[in-house]
């Protein structure tokens, strides 16, 4: 890890010699008081960590401004560890297995983040109402793919120094506890991994904010693959991440489903009851979000449902020993939170799906009221105050739901209600696929939420009178924008119509959103319509992922970067320095012996090092277009087994894909990848020129490992059909060259380091649309020998088994078209670049060059930039400082 000098370099500002020195004089006095004083074991929050010592007049006051206050020394650390270890473990330092090790520190760790969150709210207090243009921000979201804390929080908090000295004692390293930390994967893919990244910059910006979701208690399954078939196992993340979440029943809030509904006239207008309901506990358990530099502390709050009644459990089916029917209605409530459904970029419309984010958002409604009123004692200037975002559709009852709460629980009008609602909620698209977005049947609705059905319905006929003024007498076009239309509620309409800000999340995207999905909205206000194109938390993807090319880049532009990382484009002046490009290389290659080695790991293979590694790790999908890599390697793969003297660099091809476990085209792609890689694996020569490998069970930390290690990056979906993507700037932020399709962000990539730093091929998204209905696939398979050989390949299979089904798919016309994301058509581009990457590759000053180039510009693609936007455009707020 620490050979070479320049990784070694310390950022001049990571501080603290001083205060580390002045801490160490302290030091005698903690450790004596440590042990009587330290409330760890407790479980209390109301002792700080070096409490004896900040008695000290010398000591600075532990505001949460000032982050030094909370340095401790290793003494004093060390005391509170032992403590816990005792009291909370009972165990010692010397003999506690490595897990617990990792579960006590990272409680001290989220100890010290409690107490900051603390002082932040106390702060936020006090300058409260007298702070002005800054809003509350709640970011609700069904998913967030946080991956582990603990690596995160101790870069953030600047603690790594400190546990490494801490776990010297037992020849330990801050990684042994890494790897003991399992991901909280409560998300799918980009969409949740964005919603933590967002987390992530909004702490780091100083920005007041709230995330809200589900505390699933499984969260996305294990994928293992048994015969190159992915099979799905429960992940049951929570005992190793229970360490993170802090239960806080005081802020418990019921939520109502089903029951007896009916609406009658008085003289105040319109009444309802609601009897016989099903009504569960929304228990939150908050995980505590640090930014980087440590100003704020910020909150996930993550709903656990729960029967909320004692009476829920049956006594007297209990006393007679039936004892499952006296624990169902209990059952019944906890079945809400108890599994994150695996379904990315596809609609799933089931029943508990919809239960789930009625859930989900009702809990975080109230919430959110009760915390305004509680403020301000009026919802009146609610908007001015809250900013409400919504990720994707599935929370898109927030509109409704905030209807309900004005008018039911705090007695205001509609038009009043609508007013504060429409201004307060905005709305991010993630996607234009139509079997993505979510419809759910009418009756269903009616059913499970009636008082919310009734609020759409009045939704729905105020929308109809409203447009039927924009558009005069064109009842097909209302139709089409509707909430509520052919026994079905649209949510993408509803959350366009309820919100006062829509957004795609990368300029072409954004277009489309106005061109094509949401036209006739556009038309009819074009002002909500705007882009802001996602972003990742770069510290964990570069500065903590790769602390080898962080500290390259310290040595060369200094360490600023790591705040603001629009410094990070300085380093494109090192790309044609010798040394720079020479150590860029080698650090390449010193991460993809560590991916190597955790591959073997796994696999018993260790890829070569020196081959190229060329990466494709996403979920799998039809659009995402894994199966034009896969025929592409099938042809190279026949070529060299006409010519196995080839002279060619070797080439290892990664893939690492989860897919929905009912999406059986899908998993046929990823047997095929598997397969090809078994038959490749069984000839010596071939695979020492070319190796496939497939990844099981990709997560965020597999992410972590992989990225710093890719050389070229595949983003090779059919143009129009990402709407982002993440994970090609993940890559290119490590230093890997994109090869990629005008699609998505690919499309700002590409303008951000010109076109001899990124290979494009294929179609763009006009002539995808040109092109989509004339494209006869089975005549390139007939007229292109190329072509047909690899399709035909399929029909012949690999390592035993044949692929005839994927060889339909792309030939075989069966609706109208075959291969609605015409791989044929982009494979001939697609392979022209191919080979002009081998090109590049040898001539190393200009890999290094393309390698730096796409690092440097990659600081456009900070999840703190998409933030900035976020706020000044669409929140209207500014950091709460
Ligand atoms: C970033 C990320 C994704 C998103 O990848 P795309 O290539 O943008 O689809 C999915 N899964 C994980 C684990 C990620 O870290």
């Amino acid at each position: 890890m620490r050979k070479n000098n320049f990784t070694t370099t310390k950022p001049a500002n990571r501080k603290l010699t001083t205060e580390k020195s002045a801490d160490k004089a302290a030091a005698p006095a903690a450790k004596a008081a440590a042990p009587v004083k330290s409330a760890a074991a407790s479980g209390s929050t109301s002792s700080a960590p070096a409490a004896s010592v900040s008695s000290e007049k010398s000591e600075p006051e532990k505001t949460w401004e000032n982050a030094a206050a909370y340095k401790v020394s290793k003494e004093t650390f060390r005391a509170e560890l032992d403590e816990l270890l005792e009291l909370g473990f009972h165990t010692d330092f010397e003999s506690a297995p490595v897990e617990t090790l990792y579960k006590a520190i990272a409680t001290l760790i989220n100890k010290q983040l409690k107490r900051r969150r603390f002082e932040f709210q106390k702060a936020r207090r006090k300058a409260g109402k007298n702070v002005p243009d800054t809003k509350k921000i709640y970011y609700i979201s069904m998913e967030f793919l946080m991956g582990q804390s603990l690596k995160n929080n101790l870069y953030n908090l600047d603690e790594t120094d400190l546990v490494a000295e801490v776990l010297k004692d037992r020849k330990l390293t801050p990684q042994d506890l890494y790897d003991c930390e399992p991901d909280a994967g409560l998300g799918n893919g980009g969409l949740g991994r964005l919603a933590a990244c967002y987390m992530d910059a909004l702490a780091s910006q100083g920005y007041d904010a709230v995330g809200f979701s589900i505390r699933y208690e499984y969260g996305l399954f294990k994928q293992k693959i048994v015969d190159g078939w992915q099979a799905e196992l429960p992940d049951n993340w929570l005992p190793g991440g229970y360490v993170w979440l802090n239960r806080r029943d005081e802020d418990t809030f019921k939520v109502s489903f089903y029951g007896d509904y009916e609406e009658y006239w008085t003289d105040d207008g319109l009444k309802y009851n609601l009897n016989n309901a099903e009504v569960v506990d929304a228990v939150p358990y908050d995980m505590l979000i640090s930014g980087a530099n440590s100003r704020v502390v910020d909150t996930l709050r993550l709903w656990k449902s729960e029967s909320s009644n004692d009476n829920d459990f049956d006594m007297a089916s209990f006393n007679n020993g039936d004892f499952s029917r006296a624990a169902q209605k209990e059952n019944r409530a906890h079945l809400i939170s108890k599994v994150l459904y695996p379904a990315d970029n596809v609609e799933e419309g089931k029943e508990l799906r919809l239960k789930q984010q009625y859930f989900m958002v009702s809990a975080s409604c109230q919430n959110i009221v009760r915390n305004h009123f509680r403020d301000y004692g009026t919802l009146d200037n609610f908007s001015d105050k809250v900013a409400i975002h919504i990720n994707d559709t599935h929370p898109a009852l927030t509109i409704p739901e905030l209807m309900r709460i004005f008018m039911d629980e705090y007695g205001y009008e509609w038009d009043d209600a609508w007013e504060q609602v429409s201004k307060t909620v905005s709305y991010t698209n993630h996607t234009v696929l139509a079997e993505a977005l979510e419809k759910w049947n009418e009756d269903i609705v009616r059913v499970m939420m009636p008082r919310i059905y009734s609020i759409l319905k009045e939704i729905d006929r105020r929308f109809r009178e409203d447009m039927e003024e924009v558009f005069p007498g064109d009842e097909g076009k209302i139709d089409w924008m509707t909430p509520i239309a052919q026994g079905q509620v649209r949510m993408a309409n509803l959350s366009v119509l309820g919100s006062q800000s829509v957004n795609g999340v990368s300029a072409l995207h954004s277009e489309i959103l106005k061109d094509d999905l949401f036209h006739d909205f556009y038309l009819a206000t074009p002002e909500k319509f705007t882009n802001v194109t996602n972003g990742i938390a770069y510290r964990r993807w570069l500065c903590q992922s790769n602390p080898k090319l962080a500290g390259l880049i310290d040595s060369c532009i200094g360490p600023d970067y790591r705040k603001n990382a629009d410094l990070l484009e300085k380093f494109a002046d090192f790309a044609d320095d010798p040394s720079v490009g020479e150590q860029v290389l080698s650090i390449k290659r010193e991460n993809k012996v560590r991916m190597s080695n955790l591959i073997k790991k796994t696999t018993g293979i260790a890829p070569d090092p020196d081959s190229i590694f060329i990466v494709q790790a996403k979920r799998l999908h039809e659009y995402k277009r894994q199966l034009l890599n896969a025929l592409r390697i099938i042809s190279r793969y026949q070529k060299l087994k006409e010519n196995p003297d080839l002279d060619m660099r070797p080439e290892t091809y990664l893939f690492a894909a989860k897919t929905a476990p009912n999406y059986y085209l899908a998993k046929s792609i990823i047997q095929l990848i598997c397969k090809i890689g078994e038959e490749i694996e069984k000839d010596p020569k071939i695979r020492s020129k070319m190796r496939v490998m497939f990844l099981e069970n990709y997560s965020v930390t597999m992410a972590e490992h992989l990225m710093p290690a890719a050389d070229i990056s595949e983003q090779i979906s059919l143009a129009g059909k990402e709407a982002s993507g993440t994970g090609n700037m993940k890559m290119m932020i490590n230093g890997a060259v994109t090869i990629g399709t005008m699609d998505g962000a690919n499309v700002e990539m590409h303008e951000a380091v010109g076109g001899d730093n990124i290979f494009i091929f294929g179609q763009n998204a006009e002539e995808v649309q040109d092109n989509l209905r004339s494209y006869d696939s089975r005549r390139l398979y007939e007229t292109d020998p190329v072509i047909k050989a690899a399709v035909d390949a399929l029909g012949t299979g690999f390592a035993g088994t044949d692929f005839n089904n994927l060889k339909q798919y792309l030939i075989q016309k069966t609706y109208s078209i075959a291969d609605p994301y015409m791989c044929l058509a982009d494979f001939n581009d697609y392979c022209r670049v191919h080979k002009e990457i081998q090109d590049a590759y040898e001539d190393r000053k200009r890999w290094a060059h393309m390698s730096i180039i796409n690092t440097a510009k990659a600081s456009r693609f900070a999840a703190d930039r998409s933030i900035r936007e976020y706020a000044d455009n669409i929140w209207h707020t500014k950091p709460a400082e």
